[in-house]
């Protein structure tokens, strides 16, 4: 089986570096816990051209370089591995820090990932991607992803958030709260 995992808040913590970096920089107060959206501009209260500016930034920053695993995330790769699964990562990360994003993926996951696919590339979606090259499942934590996925078929395993959060869930659609959950169901499946 094919299982595909978005980067940010599944593979690496992106949020926090992130707002130390608005907060030390910038002088926001921002809040993890207040982070109800993932819509960068919103967040920050500023234009959208004026958050694709300060995302850029961030990525020229150590704050960007140095982020880290999500807890747990190393071991659930190298489970999925040891399963005789391929693991994709799929990103909507903008192409320009490519680099940055295999040098990173290199260092927590090594030789652990089938592929690195942008979204951003061609103007494709995730679903889009997943149909192409044959995923079952996807690990993700936007919603809006999460549900266009589902919408044509793909198991979405969810992970839990404030930004995530939603009265109903589309099949085909788990919500879970860490790596070790997406391990058991995992594990589950190929019984
Ligand atoms: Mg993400």
């Amino acid at each position: 089986m094919i299982i595909a995992s978005d980067i940010d808040q599944t593979l690496v913590e992106y949020f926090e570096p992130f707002i130390k970096f608005n907060n030390e920089v910038h002088g926001t107060n921002l809040k993890r816990e207040d982070m109800d959206t993932v819509d960068i501009s919103e967040l920050l209260g500023v234009s959208k051209e004026e958050a694709i500016r300060r995302m850029d930034e961030f990525h020229q920053t150590n704050y960007f370089k140095n982020i880290m695993p999500i807890k747990g995330s190393q071991e659930g790769v190298d489970d999925i591995k040891k399963r005789g699964h391929k693991l994709v990562a799929i990103t909507a990360r903008p192409i320009n820090i490519a680099k940055y994003t295999i040098e990173c993926l290199e260092k927590f996951y090594p030789g652990r990932l089938s592929g690195v696919y942008h979204s951003s590339k061609n103007g494709s979606r995730k679903h889009q991607i997943c149909l192409d090259i044959g995923i079952g499942w996807i690990i993700e934590d936007r919603l809006d992803y999460a549900n266009e996925c589902a919408s044509v078929g793909i198991n979405v395993l969810l992970l839990d958030y404030h930004w995530n959060q939603s009265e109903i869930l589309c099949d085909g659609i788990t919500r879970v709260k860490s790596w070790e959950e997406i391990k058991n169901i995992l594990k589950k499946e190929d019984q």
